[in-house]
């Protein structure tokens, strides 16, 4: 099994909003923001290949959207979803799944694509996509507060596709995605229902991919949570188990939205976990 690092762009949100109840005071040293109060966000996503299998988790924010709305996010970086996936020797048509972690714009925007003629279509044509049914459910009808995160453009051609599966969650906290790979998945409720944290192991190594429970490194800190969360002290809970369980385990976190910081180990210092060794996949695993 081999990973790979798929960069699909940059983009900005409120630095208030991405740190909940800590002062600004204190977040902007971490996360200087712009005059408009905006911080910058990857959204990196995962590409995992087998001898039969080519496995993208999460999708970043795609291109389909109007105009005024991409703008309103502040697309910037060199590199796209395609652009990224070519770079390492791949097309669209070779995916043969697509894990979508949630389906908040900027982690499934990139499934979907727009045809000339106006047409939803799967990005992904020869791709099985991977949701739950209790995110679906919550996803498809969403509360006022989530709405706003959840596109019916990016959600209802997934099911008319006749590509969507639903992983059997059966409420526990990890499934398995398929018994043949080293490749759980964790289930994580805080942030919005049902969110699913791929998990897989190489060789000694197992790597957690975070999605929108530990955003960046500057979200190890319990109590930085997201002001996004449905439910935060949930995700407080979450984040504390998951923490303790990945230092002892020497887990190597891979953050999504991380502007600089792809990856961590975690180390225990007398504030609390806190990152270990930091950088890039390719420095904690062999590509
Ligand atoms: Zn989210």
């Amino acid at each position: 099994m081999k990973l790979h690092t798929i960069e699909t762009g940059f983009f900005k949100l409120d630095g208030g909003a991405m740190f909940g109840v800590v002062p600004k005071q204190i977040w902007q040293k971490l996360c200087p923001p712009d005059a408009l109060n905006l911080c910058t966000w990857a959204m990196r996503c995962l590409l995992v290949e087998t001898s039969n299998r080519l496995i993208l988790i999460d999708t970043g924010i795609g291109s389909k959207q109007p105009d005024k709305f991409l703008a309103h996010y502040h697309l910037h970086g060199s590199h796209t979803l395609h652009s990224s996936l070519a770079n390492k020797g791949f097309n669209r048509h070779d995916l043969t799944d697509v894990i979508l972690t949630h389906l908040h714009f900027d982690h499934c925007g990139g499934a979907i694509d727009r045809t000339a003629d106006g047409t939803l279509v799967p990005a992904f044509k020869n791709a099985r996509y991977w949701t739950n049914t209790p995110h679906w459910d919550w996803a498809t009808q969403p509360n006022d507060r989530e709405k706003a995160s959840f596109l019916p453009d990016n959600i209802l051609p997934l099911l008319s596709s006749g590509q969507l599966n639903f992983v059997p969650t059966n409420g526990t906290q990890t499934v398995a995605f398929d018994g043949e790979l080293n490749l759980s998945l964790r289930m994580a409720f805080g942030h919005t229902q049902a969110m699913m944290l791929p998990q897989i192991t190489v060789g000694e190594t197992t790597i957690v991919f975070m999605a929108d429970l530990i955003p960046s490194v500057a979200h190890l800190p319990l109590p930085y949570v997201m002001g996004y969360d449905m439910f935060p002290c949930t995700t407080l809970q979450e984040k504390k188990s998951f923490l303790e369980e990945a230092l002892a385990g020497n887990y190597v976190l891979f953050f999504e939205h991380d502007a600089h910081t792809a990856c961590c180990t975690l180390a225990q210092t007398e504030k609390g976990i806190r990152a270990g060794n930091t950088g890039s996949l390719t420095d904690f695993i062999a590509a």
